[in-house]
């Protein structure tokens, strides 16, 4: 079997871009993958455009030596374009073997390990009375983990702008009375999509009652662990980070020293199921929580709340 053709389709799914990506082969076999890239899909196209003249005419069956070759081949490697593309190729060429053995992709991977898998849910932002009515919906609805949007108002007229400080003193006294409200049995988190610093991240975990929170996803940017280090010393409240990592390389100093308790691993952005299949277990090695990333999540349809009927 042959690689003949890599077709890609950065396109706009209503609130933000998607990189999809289609692998043709001369048996007539295709396999689709995903790049997780958001906002960036136009730089992935043009790596994957670069990868394409490498990898038609190959061989899609040996998906461990192209990952090899495709970030290994010339000078530069890695960073988050080529990854995307990368990871977009190899979630492709997994669709295409699988397709080609007649077994599902999970039987590439080990098999498979559980029925269910547990997911959250994402509520509303926490800036008011109804994000408390909505987290009692979703508890009474079967979710037993949802994450939380930041609040923040638009005092100064401008609904784009964010201003650090009035999210810390909202988003802590809404996060609180959600909490209260649901009882001490739902895992809660809040995503600060890297929008703070170590001061800000550190005056808001302080904030709040010990228990509070579950996790406090990426509050800071992921370039510095050193800066989380700092963090970690001035409070308890356990981190999910990775979800911007571009290789398993990345993670390693978030893992070995503690950092990540939740390694955010999207199989979209890290390299694909050839990276993740070597970085789960290392987060593993640590008793780390593997958390897929929520790009991989959105291709699944139907997702349910645990206990739903439907
Ligand atoms: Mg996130």
């Amino acid at each position: 079997m042959k690689i003949t053709a890599i077709k890609t389709f950065p396109i706009w799914i209503g609130h933000r871009n998607q990189f999809i990506l289609k692998i043709e082969t001369d048996e007539g076999i295709q396999g689709w993958g995903e790049a997780g890239v958001s906002g960036r899909e136009l730089a992935v196209e043009g790596a994957a455009r670069h990868y394409r003249e490498f990898l038609i005419g190959k061989d899609p069956m040996r998906i461990g030596a192209l990952w090899q070759e495709m970030y290994r081949s010339q000078y530069f490697e890695g960073g988050r374009a080529l990854t995307g593309a990368i990871s977009a190729i190899d979630i492709a060429l997994h669709d295409v073997v699988a397709r080609k053995l007649g077994v599902p992709v999970y039987q590439l991977l080990g098999g498979a390990h559980r029925h269910t898998v547990p997911g959250f849910v994402t509520s509303t932002s926490l800036d008011g009375p109804k994000v408390v009515e909505d987290a009692k919906r979703l508890v009474a609805d079967g979710w037993e983990a949802i994450r939380f949007v930041p609040g923040h108002t638009d005092k100064g007229g401008d609904a784009d702008l964010f201003e650090p400080r009035e999210s810390v003193g909202i988003t802590a006294e809404w996060i609180i009375k959600v909490r209260e409200a649901v009882g001490f049995g739902p895992v809660l988190g809040i995503d600060y999509h890297h929008r703070l610093n170590v001061a800000e991240t550190a005056s808001f975990c302080q904030r709040l009652p010990s228990g509070t929170l579950d996790f406090l996803e990426e509050p800071i940017r992921d370039e510095c662990p050193d800066a989380y280090a700092a963090l970690r010393q001035m409070t308890p409240v356990p981190f999910a980070i990775g979800e911007e990592f571009a290789s398993k390389w990345q993670f390693v100093p978030y893992i070995e020293q503690g950092l990540t308790n939740f390694a955010r691993i999207d199989v979209c952005n890290v390299g694909g199921p050839t990276t993740n299949r070597h970085g789960l277990p290392r987060a593993r090695g640590h008793f780390t929580c593997g958390v897929s990333g929520n790009d991989f999540v959105v291709c699944i349809e139907g997702i349910q709340p645990p206990d739903s009927d439907a």
